[in-house]
């Protein structure tokens, strides 16, 4: 008897951290300055330059971005924030934490984004922004949203996490629009491990946005500070910043790469399996942050029994995401099942395959041939083939 060799787990994603940024981060790590400092400026132009020249500044984390920016525009207690229920809970939690109401929309079942069709409905006297998503890097529809947004005064945070290097129209996520916030996070497509950036209109914002970020403070030319207004603690480091500028090197690449695997996912996936398939983003809008088809109807309460299969089979799945307002804290605040019946089919149907740019045709091809063992093995049907 011949035994297989043992394949080595296939998480859902994974960074690729190459041996000159490796190096670059013990570089700083031995210059004795390893918080904010002349990285984070390197790292803050050349993310810059990329979105056209618009003034960029960077901070520890997507979720602290998406709070400044919040607060950038004024926004606080008794004001409402539209936005999507079919998210990172970050992308709600930040409107709370402002002292702000999150509204949610549904979302448009092809796109998996916010129904801009349906936002007008939700715009009451107290709305003050748009926080729109771009869920999986596939971009919200910008014209449309900037006619609503001009349509009724109406800021617009977007919270493009997912979307760095996506394009509208051909021009890119962060270079176009109002205030656009980017994450670094482990998993996003471009990292440094935690992080974040928020690309601003003008250096006016971009002063208002530093204060924020780093306690209040205002540098005198004597060399004392002021402070008028209260400011957080989110300053990236120099380590982090490191990374960043290694990971940017690479991001076209890796972006490209992401959408050949994508291609391949759509060449190689069994339909008869009953799985709805992403929008496959012809136009090459998105940059396929994650591959995720929808579990077909009747296998949607077994979700956890195909997660722990494809498990059992070598390959990590992930859930992005549930649908947020059916979260207790949301329910308390009045939010019921049924409210958003799209973004909850969604979210109880959705699973994240691999997808990162070091994976291979044949890690797809892998995949795709768990999934149909898995779902053979939910439905009880008898294989001949080595499952
Ligand atoms: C990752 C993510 C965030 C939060 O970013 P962090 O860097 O983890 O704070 C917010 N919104 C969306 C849509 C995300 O995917």
């Amino acid at each position: 008897m011949s035994s297989a060799p043992v394949q080595p787990m296939l998480p859902f994603t994974r960074p690729s951290i190459d041996e000159r940024t490796i190096s670059d981060i013990a570089a700083v790590l031995r210059s004795g300055w390893i918080t904010t400092g002349p990285k984070c400026q390197e790292f803050e132009s050349a993310l810059s330059m990329r979105f056209g020249g618009r003034p960029v500044r960077l901070v520890n984390s997507g979720t602290a971005s998406l709070e400044l920016a919040l607060r950038l525009c004024g926004v606080g207690p008794g004001h409402e924030v539209i936005t999507t229920p079919h998210s990172w809970i970050a992308t709600a939690n930040v409107v709370l934490s402002v002292g702000a109401t999150p509204v949610f929309v549904d979302v448009d079942r092809r796109t998996r984004n916010i129904d801009l069709g349906l936002v007008e409905a939700a715009i009451t006297p107290r709305t003050r922004a748009l926080m729109p998503v771009d869920l999986a890097g596939l971009p919200v529809d910008r014209d449309h949203l900037y006619e609503i947004a001009q349509r009724h005064g109406l800021r617009v945070v977007e919270d493009a996490a997912q979307s760095f290097g996506s394009q509208w129209n051909g021009r890119e996520v962060g270079s176009i629009g109002d205030l656009v916030s980017f994450s670094f996070h482990a998993n996003k497509n471009l990292t440094t491990a935690e992080g974040g950036c928020l690309v601003l209109n003008t250096d006016e914002e971009a002063m208002r946005f530093e204060k924020l970020r780093l306690q209040g403070v205002t540098r005198l030319p004597d060399g004392g500070i002021e402070v008028e207004n209260w400011g957080g603690k989110a300053n990236l480091t120099d380590i982090a910043a490191a990374i960043g500028l290694g990971q940017l090197r690479h991001i076209d690449t890796f972006n490209a790469r992401r959408r050949e695997l994508a291609r391949r996912y759509f060449e190689r996936w069994d339909l008869s399996l009953g799985f709805e398939l992403p929008p496959a983003d012809l136009e090459n809008r998105g940059n396929w942050h994650m591959f995720q088809p929808l579990l077909p109807q009747a296998l949607a309460p077994r979700r956890g029994a195909f997660i722990e299969s494809m498990k059992s089979l070598g390959i990590g799945v992930g859930v992005h995401y549930p649908a947020m307002h059916l979260f207790s804290l949301f329910r308390a605040r009045g939010y019921a099942r049924g409210d958003f019946p799209v973004a909850e089919d969604i979210g109880a149907r959705t699973v994240t395959m691999p997808l990162f740019p070091a994976m291979t045709e044949a890690d797809v091809d892998r995949v795709c041939a768990a999934v149909t063992c898995a779902i053979s093995a939910l439905n009880r049907i008898k294989r001949k083939s080595a499952c």
